[in-house]
Parts: C-alpha cells; structure tokens; sequence
C-alpha cells in the first residue's frame, strides 16, 4: 500500500465531514459524544469503564491498518473497560513499498510482520489475537462465504458486541484485501445473530450473537465520527512502532538517525537513543494526520470513522413498536 497516499487522502476525505445524519440521536452507547460544528459527533474520553461486560474485535487485513487508522480508538475502548481481540486477515507476506519498512524476502516480511502483529496486540491490550493467515494481495481469490463464516464463529465464539475495521461502502480503495475483510465483516455482524446460520456451530456450543455497532475507517472517510484518542496518543506512537516489518512507523527513526550521524549530523527531534528517535519520529511524521484532524475539532489527536450504530443489524423489535406497545397497551377483558 502507498501510504503516503493514503494519509493524503485520508486528509481530502476528513476535511469534508459534514454530513449530519438521523442515526446520531441513538449514538451515544460507544460513549459520551459531542456534536461537532459541521454535524459530526466528537467521541470524547468516558469517565471509568462503562463500557465493562462488552467485547471489541478489531479486524485488520495487515498489521499497519489498525495502528495507522484506529489504534488510538481501540486502545481508549479498551481502557473504557470492552474485552479486545484482534484479527490480522492476511500474512502481509508482500511487505510495503520501498524505504517504508524492512526490507527483505516474502518469508521474511511473513514472519516480520508476524510477530510485529503479536507485539501489536499486546500494546493496545488486547485478550489475543487471531491470524487468519490469507496470502496478502490475495484476498480476491478467496471464497467470500469462508471469510464471513470464519468471522461469524468468532462473533459467536468471543461474544462480540463491537467491530472495528476497514468501511466496506468507502470509496477510493484500491487494496482487494482491505474491501473483502470489510464486505465479510460487515456481513457477518448481521448474519451471526441469525437463528438459521452455520446451525453446526450452534451444536457446538455457541449461540446467535448479533453484532450493535461499528466503528469503520476508509482512505476516504464518510466521517460520521471523529474520536479524541489524545489520551491515547502514547499508545498510538507504540503501535505504530511495533510495525517494524511494514512501516512507516517502526524503526526508521533510529535509522534516520543513524544515517545523519554518518554524515557527521544530528536532529535534536531524535533524541539521544533509538527509542526517543523512533517514538517522536511517529509523533512527528507518522501522527501528523491525527494531529490535524484533532485541532480541527478542538482536540490533540483524533481518528475518524464511519460509524453505524446500534440498530442497524435489525435483530432487535424496532424500539417504536416498544414504545407504542408502552402507551396503547390494555388489558384484555
Ligand atoms: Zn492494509
């Protein structure tokens, strides 16, 4: 993926938030939310764990998707008190593009990426994480049907209540990875709270498990949602510095570093060691796009997403026959 494309993108697609939708009345279950002056909702930090009891998946094609776009999110859910788990769909056995991360052959960007994967999961605080291990680039060729029934039992499985992943409906997407997790999850949250699906699962012990809302991120945003992950932002620098393989966080600051020194200069930005140098070169660089995105709605750092909220899956009794059966009802003579 060319990422410098797409963080310059991503910025095309947020400076244009201004859609203002119904479905914001009934957002507020991910949190306290603020309207923001072009109609979008601020996600702001919650006060203790409310949401304690629920489960987040975090899905990602490749193992920069989520640090780039959503770790700042994910780990202030987290901390808000959801359960984490995270699902890594490909291998990322193609590396990225030239200077982004560490060179090498496919079995080594398969292995970097890896463990650089692993790291990742342990960073945002996550219970594990799952890879479901399709070749990268590749997804195309996949059964579409196999990928939503993998996700659906781990809907099943982990009690999932909340997504987080790549918007299945965003436009300029050009990576067939990133649309056809999408198109599956988006899938599988709704099919996995059905009574007649993949019924062998049900006699293995789980249940219908329908999936309340979403948090989607695109190269080209519908913003509908922007979170303040300023608290967060500490963890965001360790995400993206755990994508040592792939980039274009991980180690290149300590390696700008060590080329300047061997031109005989420095940047007093890097620091005197390889830790200072790769976290305040994300800070700096990596984190640019958040940190704009943040000051355009008053914050430090922000993410922003196309978020769905509960209700869509429309497994629930519309909540206006509920509310009509409470004022009509009478008792039968
Ligand atoms: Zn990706």
């Amino acid at each position: 993926m060319l990422r410098r494309n797409f963080l310059s993108s991503m910025m095309v697609g947020t400076a244009l938030p201004r859609l203002v939708r119904g479905q914001q009345a009934s957002q507020p279950s991910a949190g306290p939310a603020d309207p923001a002056p072009d109609g979008v909702f601020l996600e702001r930090p919650a006060t203790g764990q409310p949401h304690k009891g629920k489960v987040l998946l975090a899905l990602q094609a490749h193992s920069d998707d989520i640090p780039l776009s959503a770790s700042g999110t994910v780990a202030k859910l987290i901390e808000e008190g959801y359960t984490g788990y995270l699902v890594r769909a490909t291998n990322d056995d193609m590396g990225d593009a030239v200077g982004l991360g560490t060179p090498g052959t496919i079995g080594e960007n398969a292995a970097g990426n890896e463990r650089d994967n692993a790291e990742l999961a342990r960073v945002l605080g996550c219970e594990r994480h799952f890879d479901l291990n399709y070749s990268n680039h590749r997804m195309a060729d996949v059964s579409l049907n196999e990928v939503i029934s993998r996700i659906i039992f781990l809907i099943r499985l982990l009690k999932v209540d909340t997504v987080v992943c790549w918007d299945p409906w965003a436009h300029d997407e050009e990576n067939p990875d990133h649309y056809m997790l999408a198109r599956a999850v988006e899938a599988a949250c709704w099919m996995a709270g059905r009574a007649h699906d993949y019924p062998e699962q049900f006699a293995a012990g789980l249940a219908p498990k329908t999936v309340q809302d979403k948090y989607y991120f695109a190269r080209r945003p519908e913003t509908t949602r922007v979170v303040d992950i300023s608290k967060q932002i500490e963890k965001k620098i360790d995400a993206n510095r755990a994508n040592v393989a792939k980039g274009p966080g991980g180690h290149l600051g300590s390696r700008l570093r060590a080329e300047l020194a061997g031109r005989n200069q420095r940047l007093p930005l890097l620091g005197d060691d390889d830790v200072t140098a790769d976290r305040n070169y994300i800070r700096e660089f990596v984190l640019a796009r958040s940190h704009e995105l943040g000051h355009r709605y008053g914050v430090e750092y922000a993410e922003a997403f196309h978020y769905i909220p509960p209700g869509a899956s429309g497994a629930d009794r519309d909540p206006r026959v509920e509310e009509y059966i409470r004022q009509h009802a009478v008792p039968i003579r």
